[in-house]
């Protein structure tokens, strides 16, 4: 998601440590083995010989310049502090999702840590939720068949032969081809001509191409009114050693949208609402899938974009068991939905909000980390459905193993159950 480059050269930088620690480290050791004691000699000599008069200097020279010194750098510290906090701010917001991800996975490997630690840490760091009020875990879920096809998609996306849906691979377009055989059995239809919608990007210095995959639900009663949802189907692809399955990131999202899509197709719930389902490409390396269906839309003036639903990590669920949302300021009388919709499945919704230490921060990193920031920068209203970040989260081990396939039905239907409210955001 966010800053897909550094995390792909940080990828990069890991599996090189890896790969050459072991010699590195052996030749530094026997480097320092051989030459310790003549080294240390050295020093030691060096240092018995000129400790006089290297005090002595040092001590001079403070003496000379300890005012002018002192002063120099309040004097730096005055002019640069602005600089240097904005610096450290946009750092933070640039890696925080690294950040959270590394604290968890700290957290996971002590999981003694647990309680008072945990939850203070969880405070400070990631401000994660509105109030300490603990949800129900027993989440209650109605659609019989759900469970089992979302099982099915995700079993299918993360399968060896997917290769890990690296963009412009063939794992890219194995799943392309799934996705739209999927559409097709639900009696889907294309937006336009075709489900693939290629588009081109820069990615660096070349021009990349990735593949949107788009099926739409005609309302029963012709109308311009439309609700889009997304969820990315590529992931980070593999290496020769290495399969990033992609289990939560994002085969969750686009199995709980092809649930949502189903449901939808055999129950309507709005007879004058177009629904638009859109599984895009390019997410990981910068969003790119999204920038370019939301200049598409953007050609579509007449039609009316009442919302976009974006499902990117949905699987995973923290120790709360609870969903995220974001976007809620878009959503008309927020504050009586959310409840409505908990009580539906007694799903835990949370709402992100700024913690002590990140202040702004973690809004913005929430806002930009996936496709519903295209939306956002294009004026169209939004909300946002996934879980934090995970030791699993962008690692191999991201399997269907480690998912909660109950928790993702609850979180589908809840998605379906918000798509249903008929006056959901202000008229533009
Ligand atoms: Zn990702």
């Amino acid at each position: 998601m966010l800053t897909a480059h550094i995390r792909l050269i940080l990828a990069d930088v890991s599996l090189l440590l890896t790969a050459y620690s072991r010699p590195i480290l052996a030749s530094v050791s026997l480097l320092l083995t051989a030459y310790s004691r003549p080294i240390l000699a050295g020093v030691s000599r060096l240092l018995t010989a000129y400790s006089r008069l290297i005090l002595a200097s040092v001590s001079l020279l403070l003496t000379a310049y300890s005012r002018l010194i002192l002063a120099g750098v309040s004097r730096l510290l005055t002019t640069h502090i602005r600089s240097i906090l904005a610096g450290v701010s946009r750092l933070l917001t640039a890696y925080s999702r690294l950040i959270l991800a590394g604290v968890s996975r700290l957290l996971t490997a002590h999981i003694h840590l647990k309680g008072v630690g945990v939850s203070l840490l969880c405070g400070l760091l990631i401000g994660c939720s509105q109030t300490p009020r603990q949800c129900s875990s027993n989440i209650v879920t109605t659609w019989s068949s759900a469970y089992q096809s979302i099982n099915q998609d995700i079993t299918t996306l993360t399968a060896a032969e997917f290769q890990g849906r690296k963009t412009a691979t063939e794992g890219a377009r194995l799943t392309q081809d799934y996705l739209i055989k999927r559409f097709t059995a639900m009696g889907l239809q294309p937006w336009q001509s075709t489900f693939a919608v290629p588009f081109s990007y820069q990615h660096g210095f070349s021009t990349a191409s990735g593949v949107n995959i788009i099926a739409t639900i005609a309302a029963k009663n012709r109308s311009n009114r439309w609700r889009v949802i997304t969820a990315h189907y590529d992931h980070l692809g593999q290496t020769a050693s290495k399969m990033y399955p992609g289990a939560d990131d994002n085969a969750s999202g686009v199995a709980g949208m092809m649930a949502i899509a189903a449901q939808w197709q055999r129950h309507p719930p709005l007879d004058n609402v177009n629904l638009m389902i859109v599984a895009t490409d390019a997410e990981e390396p910068g969003l790119y899938g999204s920038y370019a269906l939301v200049a598409l839309l953007q050609q579509h003036s007449l039609m009316d974009i009442e919302l976009s639903i974006n499902l990117d990590m949905i699987g995973h669920p923290d120790r709360r068991r609870a969903i995220y949302m974001d976007g809620q300021k878009n959503i008309v009388d927020f504050a009586l939905i959310k409840p409505q919709l908990m009580q539906q499945t007694q799903l835990c919704i949370r709402t992100h909000r700024a913690s002590l230490l990140s202040g702004r921060m973690n809004r913005t990193d929430w806002l930009r980390a996936s496709d519903q920031y295209p939306f956002h920068k294009a004026g169209y209203a939004w909300v946002y459905f996934g879980v934090p970040p995970h030791a699993q989260y962008h690692t191999p081990d991201d399997t269907i193993s480690t998912l909660d396939i109950h928790f993702i039905v609850a979180v589908t239907e809840t998605v379906y159950k918000m798509l249903s409210i008929n006056t959901l955001t202000k008229a533009s």
